[in-house]
């Protein structure tokens, strides 16, 4: 058997990728789906849509490249983490639209818990920030608004999964009901101490534990393909949310070893091995993949708006006619005439958390030109990735010794190089940037012996490019003094002085 099917199901689009034992791609398709938005901060999707996509995209791929069921070895899914599915056991149609991890519409519930002084055993027992993010919310949300749904689910006819599951249970047949540690690690409902659906939790949160799925490692064989579906029985045997499926493909197995995907927003995970590192900065506590029965922790950090700054500078300024673009009008000007960007359009992350900071641009001179906006904006998704590459440092006691970088806006060499300069350490960008794809592939192609051992894997990473740093340390303290006080005064404009 040749190859390993790596199904790639993300906020917005379902994809099948098919990767051979060296690691290469060698064929991909994707397919959109629609985004419901039926309020302002509610996001939706048809999880039977969802469904549709992922199979269709999965026959188109081995249509492509001419190849059946008896050629692929295992499939593997990575998933667009939280996003939360109830559906009927018998007849396995969904009781309403899936809720999207974007959607605002549990916060009350969250405020409410917060309120009542659970914030603190949520976060020690999740290494979660109490979120309306995270499934648990959802999950009540869904319990007490759907007509008859928490009477059903009582009667122990409803399940819950996050789109793992119910992937994994679609292509089962409903068989198979289970999800993975890293993906049980996001619905706020799981103590990832223990290992266990936390009973105090499902308590506060009013889920009944019968409609909760078997957790088990993110790379095992939970169960095969129906017959009918892809013109065989294939085994389904691995599992992990979307950004630790990139630590993964990234091959960072070691604790202290970290990656960023750069896209909309920033995903920075780091692997903590088997410490459950608690923040002290401000980021959140995670379950990383891995393939052992005890799976190995992350701290992550996110960065909300990098890339989509770019987007913005192209849609709503129109200074850009592309995101690659970027890279020519940063390299005209040799710095940004002493300004800064603070794209905190929707308040700041980790580590600064404030919901109510605004963008800024400041230390405007008149030589301030449209290139060195551009060169300013590009800036600021390394000086945002360097902050939290710090605060990681702090709080796991380890010193970064390298980022590996993935993502769209990865590809800019500029900004590359800045990050390298601004961390002080060597950014390594892999040749397959399709690392989410590939770290699903990995997960299932170990657990069938496709390939061995994470020996065997890691000589599959193949570098495109090592960025050095090479800045002076006097010129680094000086941007980086300039950066943190452009933030305070994004942070100043949240008070309401
Ligand atoms: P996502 O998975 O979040 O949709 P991608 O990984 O596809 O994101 O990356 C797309 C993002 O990267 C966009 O926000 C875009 O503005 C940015 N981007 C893409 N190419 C470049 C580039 N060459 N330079 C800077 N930003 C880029």
């Amino acid at each position: 058997m040749q190859y390993i099917m790596a199904l790639d199901q993300g906020t917005t689009s379902s994809r099948c990728i098919l990767f051979d034992k060296a690691g290469n791609l060698c064929t991909s398709v994707s397919r959109e789906f629609r985004q419901i938005y039926p309020q302002p901060g509610w996001v939706e999707h048809d999880a039977v849509e969802i469904w549709n996509a992922t199979l269709e995209v999965a026959r188109a791929a081995m249509s492509k490249l001419g190849v059946e069921a008896g050629d692929i070895a295992a499939i593997g899914i990575t998933n667009q983490r939280e996003t939360t599915v109830v559906w009927d056991k018998d007849t396995g149609e969904p009781i309403a639209n899936a809720i999207v991890w974007q959607c605002r519409r549990t916060s009350d519930i969250i405020d409410a818990l917060v309120a009542q002084g659970h914030g603190d055993s949520i976060r020690q027992k999740t290494g979660l920030v109490p979120d309306a993010y995270f499934s648990g919310s959802k999950i009540k949300w869904l319990l007490d608004t759907v007509p008859g749904a928490r009477r059903r689910a009582e009667a122990g006819k409803l399940l819950f999964g996050t789109i793992d599951t119910w992937l994994i249970w679609k292509l089962t047949g409903g068989r198979v009901h289970v999800t993975d540690y890293t993906n049980a690690s996001r619905t706020m409902l799981f103590n990832i101490h223990t290992l266990q659906w936390d009973p105090e939790l499902l308590a506060l949160l009013d889920v009944p534990e019968n409609m909760l799925p078997e957790v088990k490692p993110s790379s095992a064989v939970y169960g095969k393909s129906e017959f009918e579906l892809l013109g065989g029985e294939i085994a389904i045997a691995g599992a992990a949310g979307d950004q630790q499926c990139a630590l993964f493909g990234q091959c960072c197995f070691e604790p202290g070893t970290m990656k960023n995907t750069y896209g909309t927003g920033c995903f920075l995970l780091m692997n903590t091995g088997d410490t459950p590192v608690q923040s002290q900065n401000g980021l959140v506590t995670t379950i990383a993949a891995g393939t052992g029965d005890k799976p190995p922790y992350a701290l992550e950090g996110s960065i909300f708006v990098a890339g989509a700054a770019i987007q913005w500078l192209r849609d709503e300024l129109g200074i850009l006619s592309s995101a690659g673009e970027s890279l020519q009008y940063a390299e005209k000007v040799p710095d940004t005439a002493g300004a800064y960007v603070v794209p905190a359009f929707t308040g700041l992350g980790a580590p600064y958390w404030s919901q109510r900071a605004r963008g800024a641009v400041v230390g405007i001179t008149r030589g301030f030109s449209r290139a060195h906006l551009v060169r300013a904006t590009l800036e600021s998704l390394a000086y945002q990735t360097h902050d939290i590459v710090r605060a990681m440092e702090r709080d796991a006691g380890i010193p970064i010794t390298e980022l590996k970088v993935d993502g769209g806006a990865c590809a800019n060499d500029f900004l590359m190089q800045f990050q390298a300069d601004l961390i002080g350490s060597q950014v390594y960008r892999p040749r397959c940037i399709e690392t989410t794809a590939l770290g699903a592939a990995y997960l299932a192609g170990l657990a069938v012996g496709y390939w061995e051992d994470l020996e065997d894997v890691k000589r599959n990473w193949a570098v495109d490019r090592v960025f050095s740093p090479a800045m002076e340390e006097p010129r680094r303290r000086q941007l980086l003094h300039g950066w943190s006080k452009a933030v305070r005064c994004a942070l100043l404009w949240a008070e309401d002085a």
